[in-house]
């Protein structure tokens, strides 16, 4: 029997997340503060699933199975038995580490808590608990049904014995699981988010048109799509979060957020998730 996975927040990842788990076996109960959005996060696991089906990756009774496997939430006390819980929420750290504290105080002694935070500080969110060596970083990369990489952040307490439950959970899930320590943006981000900002700056300045960005570093760089194109995919609103916690953090000014990224956010273009950013969906 395997563990039961707690997942919070259905958005664009934490939906990914239950559907990773669910379809290798998992029992999952995913959270969300809103059954609407526990509605559209089930729809988005549902149409990805037809999507594989059409790939003959799965097949319909597949689904029917692997859907029946997730249950849904709005209230946190649904997790108290999981065995591993992943937090899919905003990335804002207050939201963050007020989830965590509820949860040490809601979930069993053994329960590893982790979270898949873009950049927010593993150790700092590990504090807010009274089990920071069973807290850790499990950044899984969008779209989680497709990307192998399972970024394994460790925090300054976090112990081997954790880290090594968490690895082997990413390669029962057909993940790669890659380890680093605990610094802003960690790998992935303190590379890729800066590439993605000055590519803002780009088409700010009027260096080039949005699609020419994108051409560029496809044809030129052998990249799978262009910044602009995996800024829409990503979430503006969470580019400019992972920005500003380098920003802070690191405090080096080569950090700052574009202003036309922040300009997007502010009028709720934050790309395909609302239909309109760099492009129109
Ligand atoms: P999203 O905006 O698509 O979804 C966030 C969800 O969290 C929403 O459904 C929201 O209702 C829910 N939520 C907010 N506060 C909550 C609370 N207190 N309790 C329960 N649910 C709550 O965001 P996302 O893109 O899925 O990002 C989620 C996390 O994953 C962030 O930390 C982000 O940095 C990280 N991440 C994002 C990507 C990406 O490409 N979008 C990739 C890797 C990691």
């Amino acid at each position: 029997m395997k563990i039961q996975i707690g997942v919070i927040g259905a958005g664009t990842m934490g939906n990914g997340i239950a559907h990773i788990f669910a379809q290798n076996g998992y029992p999952v109960t995913l959270v969300d503060i809103n059954p609407d959005f526990l509605e559209k996060g089930l729809s988005s696991i549902s149409k990805n699933m037809d999507r594989q089906i059409n790939k003959k990756l799965i097949s319909e009774s597949d689904k029917l199975q692997f859907m029946g496997l997730i249950s849904t939430n709005t209230k946190l006390d649904s997790l108290q038995s999981c065995g591993l819980v992943i937090e899919a929420v905003t990335e804002n750290f207050e939201i963050k580490t007020k989830i965590f504290s509820t949860l040490d105080k809601i979930c069993n002694k053994e329960t590893i808590l982790a979270s898949n935070t873009s950049s927010i500080s593993i150790t700092k969110i590990g504090a807010q608990t009274s089990r920071p060596d069973k807290v850790i970083g499990m950044h899984f990369m969008n779209p989680v049904p497709v990307m192998k990489l399972v970024e394994i952040i460790r925090g300054h307490l976090t112990t081997d014995e954790t880290t090594h439950k968490v690895v082997e959970i990413s390669k029962n899930l057909n993940k790669t699981p890659v380890e680093c320590n605990d610094y802003p943006g960690f790998i992935a981000n303190r590379i890729l988010m800066p590439m993605i900002n000055e590519a803002i700056f780009c088409k700010m300045e009027g260096v080039a048109k949005t699609e020419a960005i994108d051409q560029i570093m496809k044809l030129g760089m052998a990249h799978p799509m262009g910044p602009l194109t995996l800024a829409d995919l990503i979430g503006l609103d969470v580019c400019l979060a992972i920005m500003e916690v380098l920003h802070k953090e690191l405090g080096d000014s080569k950090y700052r957020p574009c202003p036309l990224l922040k300009k997007m956010v502010d009028a709720g273009t934050l790309g395909r998730k609302t239909g309109k950013g760099f492009y129109k969906y």
